[in-house]
C-alpha cells in the first residue's frame, strides 16, 4: 500500500511513524514544502547550544505524550523547568502571576488589589450574586466577551489575554471558551444541568478547589512543562528516522486529485498514484488541497483563520540583572510595549543555563495584528531590547548581545474561536465521507504538542483501518 502524507510538521511525522508501526509493509512518502522538517518545531544551532525558536515545551501532565517520547527512545532527553515563577507586566509595572486563577480568571479579587482597580475588584466579588449567565450547553462563545461582561475589561486586558496570547497568539476576545478552556465550559454545563445559577466566579472557584484537592492528595505540585535537552529537533529527527518513510523536502504540493480509487499529487514529488493520503497541513492549505476531492470540506476548512507571530531569540554574554524568573507576560493594554511575552529561557530551563550567559526569547504578534510579524529584523530586535529594559531594567546591549535569531511564524497557529469546534465537527463528518483521506494537525483537536501527537496517531490509525 502506498501512502502520501502532505506536511512534515509534528502531525505529519507522527502519523508517518504510527503508520509504519501499524503496517511496516506500507510505503509512506512525506512531502514537505519547506527546506526542512519539523514545521512549527524548529531547533536552531546557537553557539551556546540547540535553541528552540518555535514550540519550546509541552504540558508535562500529558502522560500520553511523555510515554510516546519514551517509546521513541527520548526518555533520557526530557528535562524539567527550574520552577522559577513568571511575572505579569500590567499598568506599567511587574506583578506576580495570579496564583489562584484559571487561565488568569480569578474566583475572587483576593491578592489582585495591586493589579486591578477597586471597581474591578468589587465587580469580581459581586459577580456570584449577579443574575446567572445564559449558558447554552450546545454552543460556544467568546471567552473575552464573557469575562468582560462579568468582571470588566481590566481582567481581560491585563490578565486573561496576556496568558491566552502566549498560548494561542490571539486575544481572549477572539477565542472560544469551550475551544480553549474546556474545563470552564464543562463547569458551566454542570451548573446549568443542576439547575444552579451559572456564574463565572462560582465555576472558577469549583475548578480551583478541585485543582487544590488534587495537588494536596498528590502531596506535591507537579512540574507543568517538560522540554528536550537538545530541543525539539530530538523529537522530529527521531520521528523522521523511525518512521521508515521517504521524506521529500522542498516538495510543495499544489493539488490532489483522484484517478479511479487512487490519488495523484500535483507539484513537486511523485507522479505515481497513492492508495491513501493524509493532509497534515494547516487548515487553509488543507482546504486548498481538498478542493477537487471534497468542495464542501474545502469550504468548511477555509473558515479557519490563522494567527501570526514572531520569536526573537537573543543570547547575551552576561545574565547579571536579568530577573530570577521564568519569564514575563505583557498585558494587552500596555501602550508602550511591543512584545507580548519574554521567556528567560536560561532561567526557566536549567539545561539552557550555559556558560554564565543568558538566553531570552521575545515574542510578538497576535491575531489581527500581522504588521509586527512583517517588521524589519533590526526593528524587532530594537523593540525586544527596549521592552526588556523598560520592563526589567536589564540592559541587553550592555550585557553583550552575542547572537540573534528572528523566526517569523506567518499563520503559525489556528485561531480557536467560538465557531471552531463546530467547524471541526463538521469537517470530521465530511472527511469520513471521502474514503482513503485523513486529516491531521493543530487545527483538529488542539494546538499543543501532546494534542497534535494524539490526534495524528488517531488519524493514522483510522487511515489504516
Ligand atoms: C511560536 C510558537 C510557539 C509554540 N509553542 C508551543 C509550546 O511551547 N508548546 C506546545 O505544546 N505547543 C506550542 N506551539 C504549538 C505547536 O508547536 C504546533 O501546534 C505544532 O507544532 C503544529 O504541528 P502541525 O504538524 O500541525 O503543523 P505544522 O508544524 O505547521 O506543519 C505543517 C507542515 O506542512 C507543510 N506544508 C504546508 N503546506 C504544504 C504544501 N502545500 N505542500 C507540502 N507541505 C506543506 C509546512 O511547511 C509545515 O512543515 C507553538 C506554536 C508556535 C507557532
Amino acid at each position: 500500500m502506498r501512502i502520501a502524507i502532505i506536511g512534515a510538521g509534528l502531525a505529519g511525522l507522527t502519523a508517518a511513524y504510527e503508520i509504519h508501526k501499524l503496517n511496516p509493509q506500507a510505503q509512506v512518502s512525506v512531502f514537505e514544502a519547506a527546506d526542512r522538517i519539523g514545521g512549527k518545531l524548529h531547533t536552531v544551532a546557537f553557539n551556546a547550544g540547540p535553541t528552540d525558536m518555535g514550540a519550546e515545551a509541552y504540558l508535562a501532565f500529558r502522560q500520553d505524550a511523555t510515554e510516546f517520547f519514551k517509546e521513541l527512545g527520548l526518555g533520557e532527553a526530557l528535562r524539567s523547568p527550574s520552577g522559577l515563577p513568571s511575572l505579569l507586566y500590567a499598568g506599567g509595572r511587574t506583578h506576580e502571576m495570579p496564583e489562584r486563577s484559571l487561565m488568569g480568571i480569578p474566583a475572587s479579587s483576593e491578592g489582585l488589589e495591586e493589579l486591578l482597580d477597586d471597581a474591578t475588584c468589587a465587580r469580581i466579588d459581586a459577580e456570584g450574586a449577579a443574575p446567572g449567565i445564559e449558558w447554552d450547553a450546545d454552543s460556544d462563545c467568546s471567552l473575552g466577551a464573557l469575562v468582560r461582561e462579568r468582571y470588566g475589561d481590566q481582567v481581560v486586558d491585563r490578565v486573561v489575554s496576556a496568558l491566552q496570547g502566549g498560548v494561542y497568539s490571539a486575544s481572549s476576545d477572539d477565542l472560544g471558551i469551550r475551544a480553549t478552556v474546556p474545563q470552564l465550559a464543562a463547569a458551566f454545563d454542570a451548573l446549568a444541568a443542576d439547575g444552579k445559577p451559572v456564574t463565572l466566579s462560582g465555576a472558577v472557584a469549583g475548578l480551583l478547589a478541585d485543582r487544590e484537592a488534587r495537588n494536596k492528595a498528590r502531596g506535591y505540585k507537579p512540574a507543568v512543562f517538560a522540554a528536550f535537552e537538545g530541543g525539539y529537533a530530538e523529537a522530529y529527527e527521531a520521528l523522521a528516522e523511525q518512521s521508515g518513510a521517504e521524506i521529500h523536502i522542498d516538495a510543495f504540493i499544489s493539488s490532489v486529485s483522484k484517478k479511479g480509487e487512487q490519488f495523484l499529487l500535483k507539484g513537486a514529488g511523485d507522479s505515481q498514484p497513492f492508495d491513501r493520503v493524509l493532509f497534515a497541513t494547516p487548515a487553509p492549505t488543507t482546504a486548498m488541497l481538498l478542493r477537487d476531492l471534497s468542495p464542501e470540506l474545502s469550504e468548511t476548512l477555509r473558515s479557519i483563520k490563522l494567527a501570526s507571530s514572531v520569536v526573537v531569540g537573543m543570547r547575551f554574554a552576561s545574565a547579571t540583572g536579568l530577573p530570577d524568573n521564568s519569564g514575563i507576560l505583557v498585558a494587552l493594554d500596555e501602550p508602550d510595549v511591543h512584545a507580548k511575552a519574554f521567556t528567560f529561557s536560561s532561567k526557566k530551563w536549567p539545561h539552557l543555563d550555559r556558560d554564565g550567559g543568558a538566553l531570552v526569547r521575545a515574542s510578538f504578534g497576535r491575531f489581527g495584528d500581522d504588521a509586527i510579524t512583517r517588521a524589519e529584523e533590526d526593528t524587532l530586535v530594537d523593540y525586544a531590547l527596549d521592552d526588556l529594559q523598560r520592563i526589567t531594567g536589564f540592559d541587553g546591549r550592555a550585557a553583550g548581545l552575542e547572537e540573534i535569531y528572528v523566526q517569523r511564524w506567518f499563520g503559525g497557529l489556528p485561531v480557536y474561536g467560538p465557531e471552531h469546534l463546530a467547524t471541526v465537527r463538521r469537517a470530521k463528518e465530511l472527511v469520513a465521507q471521502v474514503p482513503g483521506v485523513g486529516v491531521a494537525g493543530a487545527w483538529v483537536d488542539g494546538v499543543g504538542v501532546p494534542a497534535v501527537i494524539a490526534q495524528a496517531r488517531q488519524a493514522a490509525a483510522s487511515l489504516m483501518s
